[in-house]
C-alpha cells in the first residue's frame, strides 16, 4: 500500500526534511517537507533526485571475508577476533576507527562508546576532521563548547551576510535558495562573498573579495582593528562577558593597511569598503564554511572572525552572529556524541579527569581513554608505519579523500587487518578490506541526525534491508558483545541508543554543559518514530525552543567568560618555482562527496560530466592550454589529469578543481592524491586548499 514518510536528506548540512512517497508498485519519489524547519519544502537538485540513487547496483549485500561471502557470525567473530588479539598484544592504542559524517548519530554513539569506554583507545576518528573541526576548535577556544551560537532565521534577520570560504549556492543550496529570497525582498540587505573565485554565490553578492588563499586572518584581524578604532566595538559587553580583548587587538593591529592588503590579496579600497559595511551595519551573520577550515590556520581564521563578532556583541541576537556552515548530514551529531579523537560524549572534555568520571560511571565503563587518540591524518601515518594492527572503516572512503591519498592507499593496503563497513562492495578504500560488512543505506537505515542549526531530525526507514545488509549500530554492538561487553551494548533499537544518548547529556550536567536533551531521556518507540524536528539544547522538562547563545555571554569557560584569541596572519605562502600554482579543492553543486551515491543519477552527472580544473586565461596562455585541453596537475606528492575549463571566475595563480571524483569515475582523477598531508595544529584538519602545484597540457 502506498505511504509517505519523512525523514531527512542524507547530503549536505542543511539537513532539509524530505517526503518519501513508495508507491503501491514500490517505486519512490521524493518532495521537500514543507514543514521542516530547515527547508520549508524546498530541495536542492541533489536532494530532489534522490529517487533515482535508490537503485542495487554495486551493493554490498552480504558480509564478505577475503573476497568470499561469509556469514554474519563467521564475520563478527572475526572481527571481535583480530581486535581483541591486537588489543591484547599491543595495547588499546593499537587498533583504530575512522568513521565518518554520513553515520547516524546512534551509530557514532555507539562506535565512540565502545573505543573509548570499553576499548580504552581514543583512536577514533571522522572524516568530519576534514570538513570542520577548526570550527569547532574555534568554538572551544572562544565559547569554551563547541556551540554554534544562531540559527537559519538569522540570515534572514541580517541587513549583511558575509558569506567566507563558502560557496553557498552550490554547497548548501537551500540555504542560499533562503537567503537569496529574503534579499529579494528586502534588497537594502547587503552579501558579501569573500572567495579567490567569483563563484555562483557572487551572483547575488553586492561585494565580491577576491582574496588569496588564507588570506582571511589579515581581512578579519583588520576588521577587528578598525572595529576598535572607529569606536564600533561593545565596551560593556567586551568587559562583562570577555576576557583577552587586549592582547587580540594587538595582534590584529600588527598590520597597517598597506600591510593587509599585501596580506590578503584585496585592494586597501575594498578593505576599507568592507570594513565600513561591517562597521556601520548592526545586524551582521558571518558564515563560514571549508573556505576557512580546510588550512593549515583554519582554527586562527575561525578565532579571527569570533574575534569581531564578540567586540561588537553581534552574537546569539536575532541577525547576529558567527555561523558555521557544516558540510556533512550529521558532522555535527557526531560532535555531539564524542565522534572526534579529541572529544568525549555530549560535549564533554577527555582532557578533563571529571569529564571522563562522569562517561565512566554513566556507562560502567572498565575505563575511559586518558588522552585525546589520532586525528584522521595521524591515525592513517600510523597505520603506515604500522602502529594501528586493526583498522575499523565505516561509511567514507579515505583512500579517494584524505591529503596524500596515493600514501593513504599504500598504508590501508598495508594493515594487518582492516574491515569497511559501506554500502557499496567496490570502492577505492572497499577493495583492500579483509573484511566487508554490508550497511544500510539512505532509506533503510533509521536514526537522527542533527543539522549547522542545532537541529536534530530523525532518517526514517522507508525500504526493506537489501539482502544481509544491517546497521552500523548494530554490527559494531554484536562485535562489542563478542569482545565481552555484552551488557553495555545490549540496546534494542536505535530509539534505546537515543535515549541514552540524551540521558548521557543530562547526566550532572545542570547547565554547565551546552549540548543537553535531557528531555528526551526516556523517549520509547512510539515518542522517537513520532520525534519532531527539535533544535538543542531542549533540558529535561522543557519544550522545544529557539534558543540562541552568548547574547548575555554565559560562555561555557569556567569563568563563564568568552574569550577573544590573539592570531597572527600566516606568513608562509606554500608556492614555490617549482610548484608555482595554488589549487583550491572543493563541490560541485550535483555531486556529492566520491560520487558513490549521486553518480548514479545521469540527471546529477549531466550538470558537469567529467572532473576538470578552472584557470584564468593569462595561467592557460602561460601553459600552453586551450578550453577543454586536457590538463595534467601535479604536486610533490601526486598527479590528477583534467579538463581546462578556462574562465575569468578563477582568481590569476589560482586553480579550483573538485573533490568528488575518483578513479571510478575517470582515469587520474583523485585530487587528494596531490593534496599534502598539512594540518592546522590546533584542529588537526588538513589543508585541502592552498596548495602548491603547476599545471601542464596533457
Ligand atoms: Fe539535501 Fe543539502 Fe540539498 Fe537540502 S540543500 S536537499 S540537505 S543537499
Amino acid at each position: 500500500m502506498a505511504c509517505e514518510i519523512k525523514t531527512t536528506c542524507p547530503y549536505c548540512g542543511v539537513g532539509c526534511g524530505v517526503i518519501a512517497r513508495v508507491g503501491d508498485d514500490g517505486a519512490v519519489s521524493i518532495k521537500g517537507d514543507p514543514e521542516h524547519p530547515a527547508n520549508f519544502g524546498r530541495l536542492c537538485s541533489k536532494g530532489s533526485a534522490l529517487a533515482e540513487t535508490l537503485d542495487l547496483d554495486g551493493r554490498l549485500l552480504h558480509p564478505e571475508i577475503g573476497g568470499r561471502r561469509a556469514g554474519w557470525d563467521e564475520a563478527l567473530d572475526l572481527v571481535a577476533e583480530r581486535f581483541s588479539q591486537a588489543i591484547a598484544e599491543h595495547g588499546p592504542d593499537a587498533v583504530a576507527f575512522y568513521v565518518s559524517g554520513q553515520l547516524l548519530t546512534e551509530d557514532y554513539y555507539i562506535a565512540n562508546k565502545l573505543m573509548k569506554g570499553f576499548i580504552g583507545s581514543a583512536n577514533i576518528d571522522t572524516n568530519s576532521r576534514l570538513c570542520m573541526s577548526s570550527s569547532v576548535a574555534g568554538h572551544r577556544r572562544a565559547f569554551g563548547s563547541d556551540t554554534v551560537p544562531g540559527t537559519y532565521d538569522d540570515l534572514e534577520l541580517a541587513d549583511l551576510v558575509v558569506l567566507t570560504g563558502s560557496n553557498l549556492a552550490w554547497c548548501h543550496p537551500v540555504l542560499y535558495q533562503r537567503l537569496s529570497a529574503a534579499k529579494a525582498s528586502r534588497p537594502e540587505m547587503k552579501v558579501v562573498v569573500i572567495d579567490p573565485r567569483r563563484t555562483m554565490t557572487a551572483d547575488i553578492a553586492d561585494m565580491h573579495l577576491a582574496i588569496k588563499p588564507d588570506g582571511d586572518t589579515a581581512l578579519f584581524n583588520g576588521l577587528f582593528a578598525h572595529l576598535v578604532t572607529s569606536g564600533a566595538v561593545d565596551q560593556n559587553y567586551i568587559s562583562a562577558h570577555t576576557s583577552g580583548f587586549a592582547e587580540a587587538f594587538a595582534a590584529a593591529s600588527a598590520l597597517d593597511l598597506a600591510g593587509l592588503s599585501a596580506a590578503s590579496g584585496l585592494t586597501q579600497s575594498e578593505l576599507r569598503d568592507f570594513y565600513r559595511l561591517f562597521e556601520t551595519t548592526e545586524k551582521v551573520v558571518t558564515c563560514y564554511s571549508q573556505g576557512v577550515n580546510q588550512s593549515a590556520a583554519g582554527t586562527d581564521k575561525v578565532n579571527a572572525i569570533l574575534n569581531c563578532h564578540l567586540a561588537t556583541a553581534r552574537i546569539g541576537r536575532p541577525g547576529m552572529g558567527p555561523f558555521s556552515l557544516t558540510g556533512q548530514p550529521n558532522a555535527m551529531g557526531g560532535r555531539e556524541v564524542g565522534g572526534l579523537a579529541n572529544m568525549l560524549a555530549a560535549h564533554m572534555d577527555i582532557e578533563k579527569a571529571t569529564h571522563r568520571d562522569q562517561v565512566r560511571r554513566f556507562w560502567g565503563a572498565p575505563m575511559v581513554a586518558s588522552k585525546p587518540g589520532l586525528k584522521a591524518v595521524d591515525m592513517f601515518r600510523a597505520v603506515a608505519d604500522g602502529r594501528i594492527k586493526a583498522l575499523w572503516i565505516m561509511a567514507t572512503n579515505p583512500v579517494v579523500s584524505l591529503p596524500d591519498a596515493d600514501a593513504v592507499e599504500a598504508a590501508v593496503k598495508f594493515c594487518p587487518f582492516v574491515v569497511v563497513s559501506d554500502v557499496l562492495r567496490e570502492t577505492d578504500t572497499a577493495r583492500h578490506a579483509h573484511v566487508l560488512l554490508p550497511s544500510l543505506g539512505w532509506g533503510e537505515k533509521n536514526g537522527t541526525v542533527t543539522n549547522s542549526e542545532r537541529r536534530i531530525s530523525r532518517q526514517r526507514p522507508f525500504l526493506d534491508a537489501p539482502g544481509e545488509a544491517r546497521a552500523d549500530w548494530w554490527q559494531l554492538a554484536q562485535v562489542a558483545r563478542r569482545m565481552g561487553y555484552a551488557e553495555a551494548f545490549d540496546h534494542a533499537s536505535p530509539a534505546a541508543i537515543f535515549a541514552e544518548h540524551a540521558a548521557l547529556s543530562d547526566f550532572e550536567n545542570e547547565g554547565r554543559r551546552d549540548f543537553d536533551i535531557g528531555a528526551h531521556a526516556t523517549i520509547d518507540q512510539p515518542g522517537y518514530d513520532a520525534l519532531l524536528p527539535f533544535q538543542w539544547p531542549q533540558p529535561k522538562g522543557s519544550a522545544p525552543q529557539v534558543r540562541r547563545f552568548f547574547a548575555d555571554g554565559g560562555f561555557f569557560h569556567p569563568d563563564g567568560r568568552g574569550r577573544f584569541v590573539a592570531v597572527d596572519a600566516p606568513k608562509v605562502r606554500p608556492i614555490n618555482d617549482a610548484f608555482p600554482l595554488t589549487l583550491n579543492t572543493g563541490r560541485v553543486r550535483d555531486h556529492w562527496h566520491t560520487m558513490t551515491r549521486t553518480g548514479k543519477s545521469a540527471r546529477l552527472s549531466g550538470h558537469l560530466a567529467e572532473p576538470f580544473v578552472e584557470i584564468h586565461p593569462c595561467d592557460a596562455q602561460t601553459i600552453g592550454v586551450a578550453d577543454a585541453d586536457l590538463v595534467t596537475i601535479e604536486s610533490p606528492f601526486g598527479a590528477a589529469i583534467v579538463r581546462a575549463l578556462v574562465t575569468e571566475r578563477q582568481a590569476p595563480g589560482n586553480l579550483f578543481v573538485p573533490m568528488h571524483w575518483n578513479d571510478q569515475f575517470a582515469s587520474k582523477a583523485r585530487i587528494d592524491a596531490l593534496v599534502a598531508p598539512v594540518t592546522d595544529p590546533v584542529s588537526g584538519q588538513p589543508a585541502s586548499k592552498n596548495v602548491a602545484v603547476r599545471a601542464a597540457r596533457f
